[in-house]
């Protein structure tokens, strides 16, 4: 990670503590119950977060980190270099299904990778466990989401599904006759999660269909290895559609908070996926998430997350709340310099790390 970052994690840092004291959250879990807290009741760490606390600490991660302007856009695909920088938006999902927005949460976005998570989500459902452990890997490449490098490496195999090759290929399972049916069905469970019809940002996608030639020769090599079918270039195509789904903050904490509640959505209250295999998706986003920061993600917040190029990024505290962040300046790895923050500092404030725990 390049310097730019250093900055903001020691913010993030002081950010916590200052909302830890400032804002009355108990630093200690309580064994049962909730505790009394300076802004009123505060729940215990298995329980959905205190709503009042919760627009509270948005507010306060929002206005604290909104003069950030490390980073820069995204251009490799010239349209998202177009996106106003400026933009900034949180929005938290309780498994209760209580929405919390902050910011710029009317603007839409392309959710980019993000996506990724809810296809891996669908071989999952659609074809079982061991159809994505043969078929792609769930192992950190330890290389750039784009490496071709990773390909190389293990002749297409020992990948994951939110790298591009391991993305591509699950486009390339997902049943269907042609572009349109599987683009159809992979919309269809990306919408559920969201509990809204998304729909496709034209301009994003023509953009990216027009300077896409590096995934079309991963696509080509994946196929040349035998683990895309003839149809590469199809999958290629359907995955490019599939990043440029136009969403909101809001549905990004929507699809999160889903998978936080077991794969139920907490709005809609529809079961998406089996609660089975919840955990399965929530161990990749652990490992691979945020590209090859992920350690340094998984270390410092302990959240099974997810970020795109676009400049969302989402994360899960299992059992408790989803979460969305939106600003379109990436870090080096190329993850949101502002998202990143936000989400580490609200979930600190609300005691999100599944890893923390109070001994007895
Ligand atoms: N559509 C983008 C690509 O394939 C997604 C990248 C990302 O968000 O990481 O390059």
């Amino acid at each position: 990670m390049t310097q730019t970052m250093n900055q903001p994690l020691l913010a993030t840092a002081s950010l916590t503590l200052a909302a830890a004291f400032a804002l009355g959250f108990a630093a200690q879990r309580p064994d049962s119950g909730g505790v009394q807290a300076g802004l009123g009741y505060v729940s215990s760490a298995q329980d959905a977060p205190d709503v009042d606390g919760v627009d509270v600490v948005l507010d306060s991660a929002h206005s604290r980190f909104a003069g950030v302007k490390d980073g820069a856009n995204a251009d490799y695909i010239p349209v998202l270099a177009e996106v106003d920088s400026e933009l900034f938006a949180i929005a938290l999902v309780t498994v209760d299904g209580e929405v919390h927005v902050v910011g710029d949460g009317e603007a839409r976005f392309s959710i980019q990778s993000i996506s990724k998570v809810f296809s891996m989500a669908q071989v999952l459902s659609q074809l079982g466990p061991d159809a994505l452990l043969e078929g792609i890997g769930v192992d950190a490449t330890g290389r750039p989401f784009n490496s071709i490098i990773a390909i190389e490496e293990f002749q297409g195999r020992e990948m994951n599904p939110l790298v591009n090759a391991g993305a591509i290929t699950t486009t390339g399972m997902i049943p269907g006759a042609d572009a349109d049916a599987i683009f159809a069905s992979i919309l269809a469970n990306l919408s559920g999660y969201a509990g809204r019809e998304l729909d496709v940002d034209l301009a994003v996608c023509a953009s990216e269909l027009a300077s896409n030639q590096r995934n079309q020769a991963i696509g080509a090599l994946m196929h040349a290895y035998g683990l895309i079918d003839d149809h590469y270039e199809r999958a290629v195509e359907v995955y490019t559609r599939q990043c440029s789904v136009s969403v909101d903050t809001k549905d990004l904490a929507v699809m999160a908070g889903t998978l936080a509640n077991g794969g139920k959505n907490p709005v809609t209250k529809r079961q998406v996926l089996d609660p089975e295999l919840v955990p399965r998706v929530l161990a990749v986003m652990a490992t691979a998430g945020l590209y090859d920061d992920s350690g340094k993600w998984l270390f410092s917040s302990g959240l099974p997350a997810k970020s795109g190029v676009g400049g969302g990024i989402i994360a899960v505290s299992p059992g408790r709340f989803g979460i969305a962040a939106f600003s379109p300046r990436l870090d080096a790895a190329g993850n949101s310099v502002r998202a990143q923050l936000a989400i580490r500092a609200v979930s600190d404030a609300l005691d999100g790390n599944p890893y923390h725990v109070t001994p007895r």
